[in-house]
Protein backbone atom coordinates (compact mmCIF):
# COMPACT_ATOMS: atom_id res chain seq x y z
CA UNK A 1 0.00 0.00 0.00
CA UNK A 2 1.20 3.23 -1.03
CA UNK A 3 2.28 5.98 1.82
CA UNK A 4 1.05 9.30 2.79
CA UNK A 5 3.85 12.07 1.51
CA UNK A 6 6.77 11.96 4.21
CA UNK A 7 7.18 15.89 3.07
CA UNK A 8 3.39 16.98 3.60
CA UNK A 9 3.68 20.16 5.19
CA UNK A 10 -0.32 19.90 5.98
CA UNK A 11 0.47 17.01 8.85
CA UNK A 12 3.53 18.52 10.52
CA UNK A 13 4.08 22.36 10.20
CA UNK A 14 4.31 24.30 12.47
CA UNK A 15 3.59 21.07 15.19
CA UNK A 16 6.06 19.11 17.09
CA UNK A 17 5.79 14.99 17.49
CA UNK A 18 5.13 12.62 20.41
CA UNK A 19 3.40 9.86 18.58
CA UNK A 20 1.11 12.54 17.18
CA UNK A 21 1.63 16.12 15.59
CA UNK A 22 0.73 18.71 18.41
CA UNK A 23 0.40 22.30 17.76
CA UNK A 24 3.49 23.97 19.34
CA UNK A 25 3.34 27.62 21.33
CA UNK A 26 5.74 28.88 19.36
CA UNK A 27 7.61 27.77 15.49
CA UNK A 28 10.65 27.89 14.27
CA UNK A 29 10.94 29.01 10.64
CA UNK A 30 13.61 26.76 8.23
CA UNK A 31 15.53 28.74 5.68
CA UNK A 32 17.26 27.51 2.10
CA UNK A 33 20.84 29.20 2.57
CA UNK A 34 21.18 29.64 -0.93
CA UNK A 35 18.73 31.37 -1.66
CA UNK A 36 17.06 32.72 2.24
CA UNK A 37 13.79 31.44 0.88
CA UNK A 38 11.29 29.99 3.93
CA UNK A 39 11.10 26.22 3.43
CA UNK A 40 8.43 25.25 6.07
CA UNK A 41 8.02 26.09 9.64
CA UNK A 42 8.42 23.47 12.72
CA UNK A 43 7.08 23.57 16.22
CA UNK A 44 9.30 25.00 18.76
CA UNK A 45 10.01 23.36 22.48
CA UNK A 46 10.43 24.60 25.79
CA UNK A 47 12.39 23.11 28.19
CA UNK A 48 10.14 22.57 30.73
CA UNK A 49 8.37 19.97 28.79
CA UNK A 50 10.93 18.03 28.40
CA UNK A 51 10.22 16.11 31.54
CA UNK A 52 6.75 14.69 30.90
CA UNK A 53 7.63 13.76 27.86
CA UNK A 54 10.66 11.68 28.73
CA UNK A 55 7.78 10.03 31.29
CA UNK A 56 5.77 9.10 28.53
CA UNK A 57 8.40 7.89 26.42
CA UNK A 58 9.30 5.77 29.05
CA UNK A 59 5.72 4.72 29.49
CA UNK A 60 6.00 3.63 25.17
CA UNK A 61 9.32 2.32 25.78
CA UNK A 62 7.38 -0.63 28.05
CA UNK A 63 5.73 -1.52 25.61
CA UNK A 64 7.78 -1.84 22.74
CA UNK A 65 10.23 -3.51 24.21
CA UNK A 66 7.66 -6.74 24.26
CA UNK A 67 7.70 -6.54 20.58
CA UNK A 68 9.86 -9.52 18.90
CA UNK A 69 12.66 -8.91 17.38
CA UNK A 70 11.48 -9.84 14.31
CA UNK A 71 8.32 -7.87 14.39
CA UNK A 72 10.66 -5.08 15.02
CA UNK A 73 12.94 -5.51 12.47
CA UNK A 74 9.95 -6.00 9.83
CA UNK A 75 9.17 -2.34 11.16
CA UNK A 76 12.32 -0.83 10.32
CA UNK A 77 12.50 -2.40 7.15
CA UNK A 78 9.04 -0.93 6.19
CA UNK A 79 10.46 2.57 7.69
CA UNK A 80 13.19 2.23 5.08
CA UNK A 81 10.25 1.20 2.28
CA UNK A 82 8.95 4.54 3.64
CA UNK A 83 11.77 6.52 2.52
CA UNK A 84 12.82 4.90 -0.82
CA UNK A 85 8.99 5.86 -2.01
CA UNK A 86 9.79 9.27 -1.46
CA UNK A 87 12.97 9.40 -2.77
CA UNK A 88 13.05 12.12 -4.89
CA UNK A 89 11.54 14.40 -2.75
CA UNK A 90 13.62 13.73 -0.41
CA UNK A 91 16.53 14.38 -2.40
CA UNK A 92 15.13 17.82 -3.14
CA UNK A 93 14.71 18.35 0.66
CA UNK A 94 17.87 17.50 1.59
CA UNK A 95 19.57 19.57 -1.00
CA UNK A 96 17.50 22.90 -0.34
CA UNK A 97 18.16 22.38 3.43
CA UNK A 98 21.66 21.67 3.87
CA UNK A 99 22.66 23.61 0.87
CA UNK A 100 24.92 20.47 0.05
CA UNK A 101 24.79 18.65 -3.83
CA UNK A 102 22.89 16.53 -5.77
CA UNK A 103 25.51 13.58 -5.30
CA UNK A 104 26.08 14.53 -1.28
CA UNK A 105 21.94 14.28 -1.30
CA UNK A 106 21.78 10.99 -2.73
CA UNK A 107 24.67 9.54 -0.45
CA UNK A 108 23.08 11.12 2.47
CA UNK A 109 19.65 9.25 1.51
CA UNK A 110 21.48 6.18 1.01
CA UNK A 111 23.19 5.69 3.78
CA UNK A 112 20.43 6.47 6.20
CA UNK A 113 18.30 3.55 4.73
CA UNK A 114 21.38 1.76 5.14
CA UNK A 115 21.58 2.18 8.75
CA UNK A 116 17.74 1.23 9.05
CA UNK A 117 18.50 -1.94 7.06
CA UNK A 118 21.67 -2.78 9.09
CA UNK A 119 19.65 -1.55 12.13
CA UNK A 120 16.80 -4.58 11.18
CA UNK A 121 19.85 -6.85 10.50
CA UNK A 122 21.70 -7.02 13.46
CA UNK A 123 18.37 -8.58 15.22
CA UNK A 124 19.42 -11.94 14.16
CA UNK A 125 22.00 -11.60 16.50
CA UNK A 126 22.22 -13.77 20.03
CA UNK A 127 20.75 -11.16 22.69
CA UNK A 128 23.63 -12.33 25.21
CA UNK A 129 25.42 -15.64 26.91
CA UNK A 130 24.65 -18.69 28.88
CA UNK A 131 27.77 -18.09 31.17
CA UNK A 132 29.52 -21.28 33.04
CA UNK A 133 26.93 -21.41 36.40
CA UNK A 134 28.36 -21.38 39.71
CA UNK A 135 25.94 -23.93 40.81
CA UNK A 136 25.29 -26.75 38.12
CA UNK A 137 21.52 -26.80 39.43
CA UNK A 138 21.61 -23.14 38.40
CA UNK A 139 21.59 -21.72 34.97
CA UNK A 140 23.11 -18.13 34.47
CA UNK A 141 22.25 -15.94 31.89
CA UNK A 142 23.91 -12.94 30.49
CA UNK A 143 21.33 -10.45 28.92
CA UNK A 144 21.05 -7.31 26.46
CA UNK A 145 18.23 -5.08 28.00
CA UNK A 146 17.65 -1.81 25.99
CA UNK A 147 18.96 1.05 28.06
CA UNK A 148 15.26 2.87 28.01
CA UNK A 149 14.94 6.35 26.35
CA UNK A 150 18.28 7.54 24.50
CA UNK A 151 18.11 11.57 23.71
CA UNK A 152 19.40 12.08 20.62
CA UNK A 153 21.22 15.39 19.88
CA UNK A 154 22.32 16.21 16.48
CA UNK A 155 24.33 18.85 14.21
CA UNK A 156 22.73 20.52 10.47
CA UNK A 157 25.79 19.27 8.21
CA UNK A 158 24.42 15.45 7.38
CA UNK A 159 20.80 15.71 9.47
CA UNK A 160 18.85 13.30 8.06
CA UNK A 161 22.22 10.29 8.11
CA UNK A 162 23.48 11.78 11.64
CA UNK A 163 19.89 11.23 13.40
CA UNK A 164 19.62 7.86 11.39
CA UNK A 165 22.70 6.32 12.85
CA UNK A 166 21.86 6.81 16.60
CA UNK A 167 17.65 6.52 16.50
CA UNK A 168 17.41 3.55 14.24
CA UNK A 169 19.54 1.23 16.07
CA UNK A 170 18.27 2.54 19.33
CA UNK A 171 14.72 1.78 18.33
CA UNK A 172 15.74 -1.46 16.68
CA UNK A 173 16.97 -2.66 19.98
CA UNK A 174 13.98 -1.72 22.16
CA UNK A 175 14.60 1.60 23.32
CA UNK A 176 12.68 4.87 22.96
CA UNK A 177 14.21 8.03 21.54
CA UNK A 178 13.50 11.57 22.05
CA UNK A 179 15.50 13.63 18.88
CA UNK A 180 16.72 16.92 18.93
CA UNK A 181 17.74 18.02 15.61
CA UNK A 182 19.73 21.11 14.86
CA UNK A 183 17.51 24.03 14.28
CA UNK A 184 19.10 24.75 10.81
CA UNK A 185 17.40 21.50 9.73
CA UNK A 186 15.13 20.41 11.39
CA UNK A 187 12.58 18.99 8.86
CA UNK A 188 15.33 17.09 7.37
CA UNK A 189 17.19 16.35 10.61
CA UNK A 190 13.95 15.57 12.46
CA UNK A 191 10.22 15.70 10.71
CA UNK A 192 11.30 13.11 8.25
CA UNK A 193 12.35 10.49 10.41
CA UNK A 194 9.54 11.27 12.32
CA UNK A 195 7.12 10.82 9.20
CA UNK A 196 9.09 7.98 7.74
CA UNK A 197 8.19 5.60 11.48
CA UNK A 198 5.19 7.02 11.93
CA UNK A 199 4.03 5.39 7.96
CA UNK A 200 5.46 2.62 9.02
CA UNK A 201 3.49 1.88 12.08
CA UNK A 202 5.73 2.60 15.31
CA UNK A 203 3.57 2.62 17.85
CA UNK A 204 3.06 5.92 19.34
CA UNK A 205 5.84 7.53 21.67
CA UNK A 206 8.55 5.34 20.67
CA UNK A 207 10.16 8.48 18.32
CA UNK A 208 9.67 11.63 19.62
CA UNK A 209 10.65 15.36 18.21
CA UNK A 210 12.05 18.25 20.42
CA UNK A 211 13.12 21.42 18.56
CA UNK A 212 15.11 24.15 20.00
CA UNK A 213 18.41 25.94 20.64
CA UNK A 214 20.79 24.95 23.62
CA UNK A 215 18.24 25.36 26.42
CA UNK A 216 16.58 22.12 25.08
CA UNK A 217 19.32 20.27 24.28
CA UNK A 218 20.33 20.72 27.56
CA UNK A 219 17.00 20.15 29.19
CA UNK A 220 17.32 17.17 27.48
CA UNK A 221 20.68 16.11 28.64
CA UNK A 222 19.68 16.39 31.99
CA UNK A 223 16.13 14.98 31.79
CA UNK A 224 15.26 12.42 35.10
CA UNK A 225 14.43 9.14 33.52
CA UNK A 226 16.53 9.50 30.25
CA UNK A 227 19.30 7.30 30.53
CA UNK A 228 21.47 7.95 27.77
CA UNK A 229 22.49 10.46 25.38
CA UNK A 230 23.86 10.54 22.15
CA UNK A 231 26.04 13.86 20.40
CA UNK A 232 27.14 14.74 17.63
CA UNK A 233 28.49 18.32 17.24
CA UNK A 234 31.54 20.46 18.14
CA UNK A 235 33.46 19.62 20.88
CA UNK A 236 32.72 23.02 22.73
CA UNK A 237 29.20 21.39 23.26
CA UNK A 238 29.99 17.78 23.34
CA UNK A 239 32.22 18.73 26.16
CA UNK A 240 29.62 20.21 28.22
CA UNK A 241 27.26 17.92 27.54
CA UNK A 242 29.91 15.12 28.83
CA UNK A 243 29.79 16.99 31.74
CA UNK A 244 26.82 17.77 32.67
CA UNK A 245 25.84 13.20 31.45
CA UNK A 246 28.64 12.76 34.42
CA UNK A 247 26.54 14.47 36.89
CA UNK A 248 23.62 12.34 36.45
CA UNK A 249 25.31 9.27 35.54
CA UNK A 250 24.38 8.84 32.22
CA UNK A 251 25.91 6.74 28.88
CA UNK A 252 27.23 9.35 27.02
CA UNK A 253 27.97 8.84 23.63
CA UNK A 254 30.32 11.35 22.16
CA UNK A 255 30.79 12.27 18.07
CA UNK A 256 32.84 15.34 17.66
CA UNK A 257 35.18 17.44 15.47
CA UNK A 258 38.18 17.26 14.02
CA UNK A 259 41.13 18.19 12.07
CA UNK A 260 42.19 15.26 10.13
CA UNK A 261 45.42 14.69 8.66
CA UNK A 262 46.07 13.79 4.77
CA UNK A 263 49.38 12.83 3.90
CA UNK A 264 51.25 12.76 0.95
CA UNK A 265 54.55 11.00 0.25
CA UNK A 266 57.71 11.46 -2.65
CA UNK A 267 56.37 8.25 -3.81
CA UNK A 268 52.58 9.29 -4.03
CA UNK A 269 50.72 9.67 -7.59
CA UNK A 270 50.25 13.20 -7.02
CA UNK A 271 47.42 13.86 -9.93
CA UNK A 272 45.56 11.16 -7.38
CA UNK A 273 46.35 12.44 -4.15
CA UNK A 274 45.37 16.20 -5.02
CA UNK A 275 41.50 15.07 -6.79
CA UNK A 276 41.61 13.09 -3.09
CA UNK A 277 42.68 16.00 -1.26
CA UNK A 278 40.59 18.62 -3.04
CA UNK A 279 37.70 15.91 -2.58
CA UNK A 280 38.33 15.87 1.26
CA UNK A 281 38.71 19.81 1.84
CA UNK A 282 36.15 20.58 -0.83
CA UNK A 283 33.09 18.17 -0.79
CA UNK A 284 29.85 19.57 0.97
CA UNK A 285 32.37 23.01 1.81
CA UNK A 286 34.27 21.41 3.75
CA UNK A 287 31.46 21.14 6.54
CA UNK A 288 32.26 17.47 6.81
CA UNK A 289 33.93 16.91 10.64
CA UNK A 290 36.03 14.47 8.69
CA UNK A 291 37.15 16.83 6.03
CA UNK A 292 40.83 16.87 5.15
CA UNK A 293 41.89 19.63 7.44
CA UNK A 294 45.79 19.23 7.43
CA UNK A 295 47.52 18.55 4.11
CA UNK A 296 50.77 17.17 5.26
CA UNK A 297 53.03 16.70 1.87
CA UNK A 298 56.71 16.23 1.29
CA UNK A 299 58.65 18.60 0.54
CA UNK A 300 60.08 17.18 -2.55
CA UNK A 301 56.67 17.15 -3.77
CA UNK A 302 55.04 20.09 -2.58
CA UNK A 303 55.36 22.33 -5.31
CA UNK A 304 53.77 19.69 -7.96
CA UNK A 305 50.93 19.02 -5.51
CA UNK A 306 50.11 22.66 -4.78
CA UNK A 307 50.50 23.55 -8.53
CA UNK A 308 47.44 20.59 -9.03
CA UNK A 309 45.58 21.42 -5.97
CA UNK A 310 45.37 25.28 -7.14
CA UNK A 311 44.36 24.08 -10.24
CA UNK A 312 41.69 22.01 -9.24
CA UNK A 313 40.52 24.66 -6.48
CA UNK A 314 40.16 27.15 -9.12
CA UNK A 315 37.90 24.79 -11.71
CA UNK A 316 35.47 24.16 -9.34
CA UNK A 317 32.31 25.52 -10.26
CA UNK A 318 30.53 27.23 -7.36
CA UNK A 319 26.27 28.35 -7.40
CA UNK A 320 22.97 26.84 -5.99
CA UNK A 321 22.97 23.14 -6.20
CA UNK A 322 19.19 23.36 -7.44
CA UNK A 323 19.84 25.58 -10.31
CA UNK A 324 22.67 23.50 -11.80
CA UNK A 325 25.51 21.47 -11.65
CA UNK A 326 28.02 22.92 -9.46
CA UNK A 327 30.48 21.10 -6.99
CA UNK A 328 30.67 24.37 -4.46
CA UNK A 329 26.94 25.43 -3.21
CA UNK A 330 26.42 27.51 -0.20
CA UNK A 331 27.56 28.00 3.70
CA UNK A 332 25.42 27.17 6.03
CA UNK A 333 25.08 30.72 7.51
CA UNK A 334 26.22 34.17 7.33
CA UNK A 335 28.40 33.36 11.14
CA UNK A 336 29.45 30.38 9.95
CA UNK A 337 31.16 32.30 6.25
CA UNK A 338 32.06 34.77 8.56
CA UNK A 339 34.43 32.41 11.06
CA UNK A 340 35.60 30.73 7.75
CA UNK A 341 36.77 34.26 6.36
CA UNK A 342 38.81 35.58 9.91
CA UNK A 343 40.59 31.58 9.94
CA UNK A 344 41.88 32.26 6.18
CA UNK A 345 42.72 36.21 7.13
CA UNK A 346 44.71 35.57 10.27
CA UNK A 347 46.41 32.76 8.67
CA UNK A 348 47.29 35.13 5.85
CA UNK A 349 48.30 37.55 8.42
CA UNK A 350 50.49 35.26 10.25
CA UNK A 351 52.75 34.57 7.00
CA UNK A 352 50.61 31.57 4.48
CA UNK A 353 50.51 32.09 1.33
CA UNK A 354 46.99 32.73 -0.30
CA UNK A 355 47.35 29.74 -3.80
CA UNK A 356 43.35 29.80 -4.41
CA UNK A 357 40.32 31.47 -2.87
CA UNK A 358 39.68 33.34 0.10
CA UNK A 359 36.90 35.57 -1.43
CA UNK A 360 33.24 35.36 -0.68
CA UNK A 361 30.23 36.26 -2.60
CA UNK A 362 26.58 35.45 -0.60
CA UNK A 363 26.67 32.33 0.86
CA UNK A 364 29.33 31.07 -1.47
CA UNK A 365 33.32 30.96 -0.29
CA UNK A 366 35.60 29.94 -2.71
CA UNK A 367 37.67 27.01 -2.43
CA UNK A 368 40.74 28.19 -0.73
CA UNK A 369 44.03 26.91 -0.85
CA UNK A 370 46.54 28.35 1.60
CA UNK A 371 50.29 27.38 1.46
CA UNK A 372 53.57 27.47 3.64
CA UNK A 373 50.70 26.66 6.64
CA UNK A 374 52.79 26.24 10.31
CA UNK A 375 51.82 25.11 13.69
CA UNK A 376 51.24 29.09 14.88
CA UNK A 377 48.39 29.58 12.45
CA UNK A 378 44.52 29.07 13.06
CA UNK A 379 44.49 27.07 9.62
CA UNK A 380 46.96 24.25 11.03
CA UNK A 381 45.08 24.37 14.58
CA UNK A 382 41.46 24.73 14.52
CA UNK A 383 38.70 23.16 12.50
CA UNK A 384 37.51 25.50 9.92
CA UNK A 385 34.58 24.03 8.90
CA UNK A 386 34.63 25.26 5.23
CA UNK A 387 35.91 24.71 2.08
CA UNK A 388 39.86 25.94 2.88
CA UNK A 389 42.99 23.11 2.31
CA UNK A 390 45.62 24.19 4.51
CA UNK A 391 49.13 22.71 2.99
CA UNK A 392 51.92 21.90 5.96
CA UNK A 393 55.53 21.00 4.53
CA UNK A 394 56.69 17.63 5.89
CA UNK A 395 60.47 16.92 5.99
CA UNK A 396 60.19 13.18 5.99
CA UNK A 397 57.89 10.37 7.15
CA UNK A 398 58.69 10.36 10.58
CA UNK A 399 58.06 14.39 10.61
CA UNK A 400 54.76 13.95 8.83
CA UNK A 401 53.41 11.06 11.49
CA UNK A 402 54.43 14.28 13.71
CA UNK A 403 52.73 16.81 12.21
CA UNK A 404 49.75 14.63 12.01
CA UNK A 405 49.35 13.79 15.86
CA UNK A 406 50.09 17.29 16.56
CA UNK A 407 46.53 17.90 17.34
CA UNK A 408 43.79 17.21 20.42
CA UNK A 409 41.94 15.67 17.18
CA UNK A 410 41.68 12.40 16.22
CA UNK A 411 38.90 11.41 13.86
CA UNK A 412 40.47 10.32 10.34
CA UNK A 413 43.47 10.20 8.67
CA UNK A 414 44.76 9.10 5.31
CA UNK A 415 48.13 8.58 3.80
CA UNK A 416 49.18 8.50 0.00
CA UNK A 417 52.12 6.81 -1.42
CA UNK A 418 53.16 4.14 -4.21
CA UNK A 419 54.22 1.90 -1.35
CA UNK A 420 51.36 -0.39 0.55
CA UNK A 421 54.45 -1.06 3.36
CA UNK A 422 54.84 2.73 3.89
CA UNK A 423 51.86 3.99 4.06
CA UNK A 424 51.11 0.84 6.75
CA UNK A 425 53.76 1.91 9.04
CA UNK A 426 52.40 5.57 9.09
CA UNK A 427 48.79 4.56 9.14
CA UNK A 428 49.81 2.58 12.41
CA UNK A 429 51.29 5.56 14.14
CA UNK A 430 48.25 7.97 13.63
CA UNK A 431 46.26 8.67 16.04
CA UNK A 432 42.44 8.55 15.06
CA UNK A 433 39.75 6.11 15.02
CA UNK A 434 39.45 5.99 11.34
CA UNK A 435 42.45 5.80 8.86
CA UNK A 436 42.64 5.08 5.20
CA UNK A 437 45.69 4.31 3.15
CA UNK A 438 45.52 5.93 -0.49
CA UNK A 439 42.23 7.65 -0.45
CA UNK A 440 41.04 10.72 1.47
CA UNK A 441 39.71 11.50 5.09
CA UNK A 442 35.80 11.52 4.22
CA UNK A 443 34.50 7.77 4.66
CA UNK A 444 31.35 5.63 6.70
CA UNK A 445 28.73 4.07 6.05
CA UNK A 446 26.50 1.89 8.61
CA UNK A 447 28.62 -1.61 8.67
CA UNK A 448 31.64 0.24 10.23
CA UNK A 449 33.00 1.22 13.56
CA UNK A 450 32.25 4.80 13.03
CA UNK A 451 33.86 7.10 15.80
CA UNK A 452 37.42 9.36 17.24
CA UNK A 453 39.81 9.90 19.52
CA UNK A 454 41.06 12.65 21.26
CA UNK A 455 38.81 15.56 21.17
CA UNK A 456 36.88 13.54 18.67
CA UNK A 457 35.13 12.00 20.68
CA UNK A 458 34.93 9.98 23.83
CA UNK A 459 35.66 6.32 22.27
CA UNK A 460 32.48 5.01 21.13
CA UNK A 461 31.50 3.78 17.60
CA UNK A 462 28.49 3.66 15.60
CA UNK A 463 27.99 0.41 13.35
CA UNK A 464 26.09 -2.13 12.69
CA UNK A 465 27.14 -4.94 15.09
CA UNK A 466 28.91 -2.07 17.26
CA UNK A 467 25.62 -0.79 18.33
CA UNK A 468 24.68 -3.63 20.57
CA UNK A 469 27.29 -2.91 22.71
CA UNK A 470 25.98 1.41 22.67
CA UNK A 471 22.47 0.77 22.63
CA UNK A 472 22.01 -1.55 25.15
CA UNK A 473 23.70 -2.99 28.88
CA UNK A 474 24.13 -5.74 30.55
CA UNK A 475 21.85 -8.00 33.19
CA UNK A 476 23.20 -10.74 34.52
CA UNK A 477 20.32 -13.09 35.77
CA UNK A 478 20.52 -16.82 37.33
CA UNK A 479 17.53 -19.26 36.90
CA UNK A 480 17.07 -22.01 39.58
CA UNK A 481 13.85 -24.24 40.08
CA UNK A 482 14.47 -25.39 43.36
CA UNK A 483 14.48 -22.36 46.36
CA UNK A 484 17.98 -22.27 47.42
CA UNK A 485 18.46 -22.22 51.55
CA UNK A 486 21.45 -20.36 52.91
CA UNK A 487 22.79 -21.66 55.99
CA UNK A 488 20.92 -18.61 58.23
P1 LIG B 1 27.04 22.30 17.78
O1 LIG B 1 27.81 21.57 18.82
O2 LIG B 1 27.00 23.78 17.85
O3 LIG B 1 25.51 21.82 17.73
C1 LIG B 1 25.16 20.45 17.63
C2 LIG B 1 23.83 20.21 18.30
O4 LIG B 1 23.93 20.49 19.70
C3 LIG B 1 22.69 21.10 17.80
O5 LIG B 1 21.50 20.35 17.77
C4 LIG B 1 22.60 22.19 18.87
O6 LIG B 1 21.33 22.80 18.94
C5 LIG B 1 22.89 21.38 20.13
N1 LIG B 1 23.40 22.14 21.26
C6 LIG B 1 24.06 23.33 21.25
N2 LIG B 1 24.40 23.67 22.51
C7 LIG B 1 23.96 22.69 23.33
C8 LIG B 1 24.02 22.46 24.73
N3 LIG B 1 24.61 23.33 25.55
N4 LIG B 1 23.48 21.33 25.24
C9 LIG B 1 22.90 20.42 24.42
N5 LIG B 1 22.80 20.58 23.07
C10 LIG B 1 23.33 21.70 22.54
O7 LIG B 1 27.63 21.76 16.40
P2 LIG B 1 27.70 22.52 15.01
O8 LIG B 1 28.79 23.50 15.09
O9 LIG B 1 26.38 22.98 14.61
O10 LIG B 1 28.12 21.29 14.09
C11 LIG B 1 29.35 21.14 13.55
C12 LIG B 1 30.26 20.32 14.45
O11 LIG B 1 29.80 18.98 14.51
C13 LIG B 1 31.67 20.24 13.92
O12 LIG B 1 32.59 20.39 14.97
C14 LIG B 1 31.74 18.84 13.33
O13 LIG B 1 33.04 18.30 13.24
C15 LIG B 1 30.87 18.08 14.27
N6 LIG B 1 30.39 16.84 13.66
C16 LIG B 1 30.88 15.66 14.13
C17 LIG B 1 30.49 14.46 13.51
C18 LIG B 1 31.05 13.13 13.99
O14 LIG B 1 30.48 12.10 13.66
N7 LIG B 1 32.15 13.11 14.74
C19 LIG B 1 29.57 14.48 12.47
C20 LIG B 1 29.09 15.72 12.02
C21 LIG B 1 29.50 16.89 12.64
Amino acid sequence: MATASVLDHTLWGGKLFDGRWRPASSTLQVQEPATGEILGEVGRSSPGEIEALVARAHEAQVGWALWTAEARAALLRRTAQVLEENRSSLIEAIIRETGGLRGKAEFELNGTISEIIHSAAILIAPEGHVLPSHDPSRLSLARRVPMGVVGVITPWNFPLILAARSVAPAIALSNAVILKPDPKTPIVGGVVLARAFEEAGLPSGVLNLVNGDADVGQALVEAKGLRMITFTGSTAVGRRVGELAGKHLKRVILELGGKSPFIVLDDADLEAAASSGAWGSFLHQGQICMASGRHIVHRKVVDDYLELLTHKAQGLSIGNPMRGDVAIGPIISSRQLQRIDEIVKQSVKAGAILAAGGTHSGPYYAPTVLAGVTAQMPAYQVEIFGPVAPVTVAEDDEDAVRIANDTEYGLSGAVYTGSVDRGMRIARQIKSGMVHINDQTVHGYAGVPFGGTGASGNGSRFGSLTNWDEFTEWQWMTIGGTPVRYPF
